[in-house]
């Protein structure tokens, strides 16, 4: 038997490093039982952990077990072998797992992201050694053209388009960056792929590496994320120990080799021009552009830049061909996306469902909808850049230009699910407060009218506010939109432009009439 406990952030902090301990020690003094007791990563249905997994050997599919003890591993460890422990069962035919397809999180809670042999038997690092050996360059960069892949970091650029811009560069030196300064509030998707599967976003970098003639790569991570930046530095150190990475991958004349970077906690160094400013040694503030990364980015060479979830499907494109992932999702969005549900939603955890997938699909069937008998509100997609949208947009299909055209955006994949208990003009204000703290103050529109909405946001939240200062905040809005530097401030406006576009009556209700 294997006997899989999750052992990433969101179990670790419900109590999974005492049921790993509590299991091993019945394994080891059943030492002839032939138990395999394993860390896996995250296994997606986080509300529900400590979440245990046990291999179907006696059972169809194998057993899940949620909100498991210490003193549960007992009788969870005697149940192997006969009949699952129904008390502590968690079914897997539940929508949470059925309606989901894995490529991101193929490998989540499934291998032990410490162990590189683990992600090889899982074909782990066959799509790099393939390439290096028997593709060129260019085949490399036409599957990723050809599969449509945009980037999740919020941005949906093509990243194949990306790609082909550095890679027709005729300048020496160029670098891959995987930026994985996750930030947005309710977001933790990045996270957990690279507490699940670090070989998968290293090997997706050093195809990039190969596809655009980069030798030199960094993951810049937040400091905040102890469990990924432990486990990335130790997966780093075991395929470079293994030829996979470092000099002369596979014997080949292609080398490779990653760094990592950490954030000192700056929202802003998510931005891709802070963030090289941050990697150079200098203060991680954005600066215009162009010129753009691609084109002159660290130390004025070219430099690809993706988030941990575009690089972590490359290896499956590259193993499964571009047309193979373009055949999933829509059109324009293909593929699957990965979502962090939370707020209030019955199942919040880590999901990966195709592209166009209904909005209500996501919310009331992986969800399982909205507990305590209440009603559903709107969901907010895109963190403090992204919107509201509420129930009349809950059949809309999750694309990036649909996502758009309502006023809100996909962004990196944070979802917060919200109930009819939630003022929408304190999510505004909330949203604004964390843009208010996090700019960077380099230029006055976002610097000065961050306070300044959130200054009437707080009045109209207390009730103190009168039209004049709503039509105030809606000119700032306009403003600040149009006059930022960067994304930050350019996108500051957007949850308070997509909750009074819907729920502009909450607004109006807490206004006092002028004197
Ligand atoms: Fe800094 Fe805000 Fe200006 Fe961006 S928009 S450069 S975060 S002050």
């Amino acid at each position: 038997h294997c006997v899989r406990v999750c052992m990433a952030a969101s179990c670790q902090s419900s109590g999974a490093g005492a049921v790993l301990e509590g299991l091993r020690q019945h394994a080891k003094q059943d030492a002839d039982g032939g138990v395999h007791v394993k860390p896996v990563g995250c296994m997606g249905l986080c509300s529900a952990g400590p979440l245990v997994s046990v291999d179907a050997t006696e059972t169809k599919t194998d057993v899940m077990y949620k909100d498991v003890t210490p003193d549960d591993t007992g009788d969870l460890y005697a149940s192997l072998g006969g009949a699952p422990l129904e008390r502590l069962r968690c079914p897997t035919d539940i929508p949470f797992f059925a309606c989901q397809q894995r490529i991101v999180l193929k490998n989540s809670g499934i291998i032990d992201p410490e162990h590189l042999d683990d992600y090889i038997a899982a074909g782990g690092y066959s799509s790099l050694v393939r390439a290096v050996t028997e593709l060129t360059p260019a085949d490399v960069l036409r599957e990723v053209k050809q599969s449509g892949l945009r980037g999740r970091g919020g941005g949906g650029y093509p990243a194949g388009l990306k790609w082909s811009t550095v890679a027709m560069s005729p300048e020496p030196h160029k670098f891959v960056i995987c930026n994985a300064d996750e930030g947005d509030p309710g977001a933790f998707m990045d996270r957990a792929v690279l507490e699940s599967d670090p070989h998968r976003v290293l090997e997706g970098m050093a195809l990039a590496g190969y596809a655009i003639g980069a030798e030199h790569a960094y993951v810049y991570i937040r400091a905040e994320y102890p469990l990924a930046v432990e486990r990335l530095k130790k997966a780093i150190k075991q395929a470079t120990k293994k030829g996979l990475l470092g000099r002369r991958i596979s014997d080949t004349t292609f080398n490779f080799e990653i760094e990592i970077r950490l954030g000192a906690g700056a929202f802003v160094c998510g931005e891709e021009t802070a963030l090289m400013a941050s990697i150079q040694g200098l203060r991680g503030q954005p600066r215009p552009r162009p010129p753009y990364p691609a084109e002159e980015g660290l130390w004025e060479c070219p430099t690809l830049i993706n988030n941990v979830e575009t690089l972590a499907n490359i290896p499956s494109i590259l193993d499964r061909g571009g047309d193979w992932f373009k055949g999933i999702g829509t059109e324009t969005s293909t593929g699957t996306k990965v979502f962090a549900l939370a707020g209030r939603i019955a199942n919040s955890g880590l999901i990966e469902v195709p592209m166009g997938i209904r909005l209500r699909e996501i919310v009331e069937q992986i969800g399982g909808g909205i507990p305590d008998g209440r009603r559903f509100k709107a969901v907010q997609t895109g963190g403090p850049s992204g919107g509201c949208l509420p129930e009349q947009h809950l059949d809309m299909p999750v694309e990036y230009d649909t996502l758009r055209s309502a006023g809100s955006i996909m962004g990196s994949g944070g979802m917060i699910v919200m109930d009819e208990t939630s003022s929408m003009v304190d999510v505004a204000r909330y949203f604004m407060e964390f843009c208010m703290t996090e700019s960077c103050g380099k230029c006055v529109p976002c610097r000065a009218g961050t306070v300044q909405m959130h200054g009437l946001l707080d009045k109209i939240a207390e009730g103190l506010a009168t039209q004049a200062d709503l039509d105030l905040l809606e000119e700032l809005c306009d403003v600040v939109q149009a006059t930022s530097l960067c994304g930050l401030g350019q996108t500051a406006p957007n949850p308070v432009l997509s909750t009074l576009r819907y729920f502009r009556h909450e607004y109006d209700e807490k206004l006092r009439p002028e004197s």
